[in-house]
């Protein structure tokens, strides 16, 4: 598969009262045509942030640099601003963890889309209603006809998550992301929307990069995952390289504390101890160095290398014995 998106070396840092914060650490990542992306870690690991500043949607206070992201071949540094956001808005999307605040209750459904559909794409008000109803059609929503006169209210936290996917979706971007898309709903409207977003991939082509602290949604959507701490990612491969040859410690330990549903009544749920370090006390070094059983002098000063373990898997840690990238 080839790539749609390469991240090269991208750095982001805020300003804050306290002084720079380093949120992102020289990320390097691709998102391959047609392929369910797993970003996942604890808050605080970068894992949105990653995305939102490919996206541009970052507060000013942040700055945002990269050797390259290439996207579809084009290099998007070259690109001016102004191109940028018109580039963004038709072929990537994002969606959020709260559909309601993603939507305006004095506006109605079917204003939202249609003004969405209307600033990128180049039709009438009238064919804009009908791609409007098709999309809501296509998400699930039933008598969308009805539905677009009514207002975010009238509808259930499942329901407003579909309308925010039908408007992501009205300018047919190549690529979604969707930032814990799940996690304000409840367990069956979650398995809804996240069986229609595997629906969504497949009838489309499109590809999805999943954010999530959840190991088990990542189970079963993704193909492959990179797992992100203190803002590096610390490991990537296929799902059942992550899941079944771990190599990094944190992923290890991770993977340790997914509850199981065989583990005996009364016992412990196993947890990583200690907390992620704020971005104003990172280690120089490996970021999981504060918490990690192995680490040595040499972690807390020194960014451990990419290790490769195969064409899919890598991961950085001054234990692992992997070839140099
Ligand atoms: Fe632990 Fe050191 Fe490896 Fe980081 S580099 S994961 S601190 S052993």
């Amino acid at each position: 598969m080839s790539n749609l998106l390469e991240i090269k070396n991208l750095r982001t840092t805020f300003s804050t009262m306290q002084g720079k914060a380093d949120a992102i650490r020289g990320v390097d990542l691709q998102v391959k045509e047609n392929e369910i992306l797993g970003i996942v870690g604890e808050s605080g690991s970068g894992k949105s942030v990653t995305m939102k500043s490919v996206m541009g949607l970052l507060p000013r206070s942040a700055k945002v640099t990269a050797d390259a992201l290439i996207y579809k071949g084009e290099d998007l540094t070259k690109k001016k601003e102004k191109e940028l956001r018109s580039f963004r808005g038709r072929e990537m999307a994002m969606i959020f963890q709260d559909p309601m605040t993603a939507l305006n209750p004095l506006r109605t459904i079917g204003y939202h889309l249609t003004e969405v559909i209307c600033r990128y794409r180049k039709v009438s008000k009238k064919e804009a209603e009908a791609i409007a109803i098709e999309m809501l059609r296509q998400v699930g929503i039933p008598s969308p006809e009805e539905r677009m006169k009514q207002y975010p209210h009238e509808f259930s936290g499942g329901m407003r998550q579909r309308v925010i996917i039908s408007m992501a979706l009205c300018c047919e971007p190549s690529l979604l992301i969707a930032d814990e898309p799940t996690t304000a709903l409840d367990v069956t409207i979650q398995a809804q929307i996240l069986d229609l977003l595997k629906q969504l991939k497949q009838d489309r082509g499109m590809s999805v990069v999943l954010i999530s602290h959840d190991m088990g949604v990542m189970a079963n959507m993704c193909d492959r995952i990179a797992v992100m701490y203190g803002g590096v990612l610390v490991e990537e491969g296929k799902v059942d390289e992550i899941f079944y040859q771990p190599k990094h410690p944190y992923t290890k330990d991770l993977l340790r504390s997914i509850p199981r549903p065989e583990v005996t009544r009364g016992a412990r749920l196993q947890a990583i101890d200690g907390a992620p370090p704020t971005l104003h006390n990172m280690p120089k070094g490996c970021p999981f160095a504060t918490r990690c059983q192995y680490a040595t002098e040499k972690c807390f000063e020194i960014m451990p290398e990419t290790r490769v373990f195969s064409d899919t898997q890598n991961a950085k840690c001054h234990l692992l014995t992997g070839k140099e990238e």
